[in-house]
């Protein structure tokens, strides 16, 4: 491998490894759940391996795949990243996933009566600017095949999906941003769940559409 591709895999290995630590001591996961994949520059990945916890990630045991996501070394990787490949599948633009069992997202995930197409009202710009449009995948048990059509149908048009009963699944154009927008998914799902009795006053349409205006976002 060439110095300066196997510099930018140590540094992306390092990267992984520290939002991994920084998301397990802030409580966005526990236990074993979530996992990160990043896209290397020559087309490959890296991903967390299963039943790693993000808290102890080893930079050396980051499972790695080829640019055809066939597992090349490391520890056997996720269970989970059939996810992560159908959303880089349908995203050419995407370097980086995250997916948490992050406690009020996940919460929101299981609620009664709210809107398949578009889970969380806008209560903030920043959830409208970072995350957009959210829908919500049916519901499969783990490791199910048809989770990943589900998801790769929904990820041509959404970079962020939430996995009802489940977690969201993020991706970004580097790992900094899915990290961030599935922070700020997580922070106004607990603001969702803080306020679901009181009168609100989420942001207008017409707020809405000027922010997308504003920002180009789709
Ligand atoms: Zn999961």
């Amino acid at each position: 491998m060439a110095d300066a591709a196997a510099h930018a895999e140590n540094c992306a290995r390092d990267e992984i490894c520290r939002v991994g630590a920084s998301l397990f001591l802030r409580g966005l996961t526990f236990g074993s759940t979530g996992n990160i994949s990043l896209r290397l520059p020559d087309g490959g990945w890296l991903m967390t391996p299963t039943n790693a916890s993000l808290g102890e990630l080893d930079p050396a045991q980051l499972s790695k795949f080829d640019a055809c996501g066939r597992f090349l070394a490391g520890d056997k990787p996720t269970k989970e990243a059939f996810l992560h490949f159908a959303m880089y599948r349908e995203r050419a633009d995407a370097q980086a996933v995250v997916h948490l069992h992050s406690t009020h997202s996940v919460a929101v995930s299981i609620l009664d009566g709210v809107n398949p197409d578009d889970v969380l009202p806008p209560l903030t710009a920043y959830f409208v600017m970072r995350v957009g449009r959210l829908p919500l995948v049916p519901y499969f048990p783990p490791g199910d095949e048809s989770l990943a059509k589900a998801v790769e149908k929904l990820a041509g048009e959404h970079h962020a999906v939430l996995l009802a009963n489940h977690g969201p699944v993020v991706a970004g154009s580097s790992l900094a941003n899915a990290q961030y927008a599935t922070e700020e998914l997580e922070e106004t799902a607990k603001l969702f769940l803080m306020l679901k009795s009181l009168p609100t006053r989420p942001l207008t349409p017409e707020q809405v559409a000027d922010l997308r205006e504003r920002y180009n976002l789709r």
